[in-house]
């Protein structure tokens, strides 16, 4: 049986560990730095804590439970990490490097439930739900591969984390609590509200949930359909929730954050890329609480599916533009590399190379 994790404790709880210990409380504020600081994965790190104390914690409890074993970097600079948990699973995180930060592409689940139609992660179903320890340890891993090979120009602690990865994060009701908890927590990550973004296939429950826990970090909705047949059809479990009830929470999630609400639109030619789509799609964003981010897919390797040409996304987002909605084309970063949610993992499970650079530095 493996240790719980230290890090999916909030960093409140660190002071009865150390108590338990029989250390000084002041012990606490340093462990809470080397995790969250310096994002320490080896008790011999932990250099201003006693030897016996570093004894006494790796007893009851594990500093790591990822390991990376694999690492590649696309052409446009997105890095992407495939890591194995402690129980010989592997989920996937991802550095997108940005203009001024990073953000980081974060994983909740090991598979998923949801099973939306163009998602990779989805084929396998869901195993199993990450441990917030889990989820908070990949920014450990994340930043430590940018102190080692850092982007130029970019600054030291500032990135952004967005729930992108594999898995529903409003799903994962034993980890999300408390994992928002340490990252927005002085003691914890300490992050802004504004640099933390959940993503959701939207569960009406688990948006009713994240209503009540009003976290006040961004929302993002993965919508899928302009109408619920056409939701239903791309995303069969979200889509069980009605489209109009979706966006109803969507608005109170809203007003209760103070910021928009980001609608995301995977684009696929012919099934989500008609002119009349894009109108609809206008009419349910219209009131100003509501931004869209539109995607053009990312395709599987065994499927049909496509994004749609150049000019049929322009002309998607010209629609939207045109009723007043701020629209952003996401291009999917990494292409080369398989780095829409999933993808990697999936082909190393079915043994196939994956295309790009192995753990080759940055690109040329
Ligand atoms: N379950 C959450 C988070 C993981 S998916 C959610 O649905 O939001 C993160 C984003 O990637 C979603 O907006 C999803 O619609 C999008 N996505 C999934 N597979 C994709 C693909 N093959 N190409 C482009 N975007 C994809």
């Amino acid at each position: 049986m493996a240790k719980p994790l230290l890090r999916s404790l909030v960093p409140d709880r660190l002071a009865e560990v150390v108590a338990a210990c029989g250390a000084e409380p002041y012990r606490a504020r340093q462990l809470a730095t080397w995790l969250y600081g310096y994002d320490a994965l080896d008790w011999d790190e932990l250099r201003n804590l006693p030897r016996a104390l570093r004894a006494s914690l790796a007893e009851g409890w594990d500093l790591q439970g990822l390991q990376p074993v694999e690492r590649q970097v696309g052409g446009d600079g997105t890095r992407k990490f495939l890591f194995r948990l402690r129980d010989g699973q592997t989920v996937e995180s991802v550095i997108i490097p940005m203009e001024s930060h990073a953000t980081f592409c974060l994983s909740t689940q090991v598979g998923c439930a949801m099973a939306c139609r163009f998602c990779a992660t989805a084929r396998g179903g869901l195993v199993r739900n990450l441990e917030a320890g889990e989820i908070l340890e990949q920014v450990a891993h994340l930043r430590r591969d940018l102190r080692a090979d850092p982007v130029p120009g970019h600054g030291d602690r500032q990135f952004n984390a967005v729930f992108m990865g594999m898995g529903e994060p409003l799903d994962n009701w034993d980890a999300l609590p408390d994992t928002l908890s340490t990252m927005l927590a002085p003691d914890g990550l300490g992050m802004s509200k504004r640099r933390v973004q959940v993503s959701t296939s939207g569960p009406g429950e688990g948006l009713r949930r994240l209503l009540e826990l009003a976290p006040g970090t961004g929302l993002t909705l993965s919508l899928g359909g302009t109408t619920d047949e056409e939701r239903k059809r791309l995303m069969p479990v979200p889509g069980r929730t009605g489209l109009a009830e979706v966006l109803e929470l969507g608005r109170l999630y809203a007003r209760q954050s103070g910021r928009r609400t980001t609608i995301a639109w995977v684009l696929i030619a012919g099934s989500t890329d008609g002119a009349d789509q894009a109108r609809r799609l206008a009419k349910l964003a219209a009131g100003g609480l509501f931004k869209v981010n539109l995607i053009p897919l990312n395709p599987l390797d065994d499927d049909r599916q496509a994004p749609p040409a150049p000019d049929v996304v322009l002309a998607f987002q010209g629609i939207l533009d045109a009723a007043g909605i701020d629209t952003t084309v996401r291009l999917s970063g990494g292409r080369d590399i398989a780095a829409a949610c999933g993808q990697l993992r999936r082909r190393r499970e079915a043994g196939g190379s994956a295309p790009g650079k192995q753990d080759g530095g940055r690109p040329d």
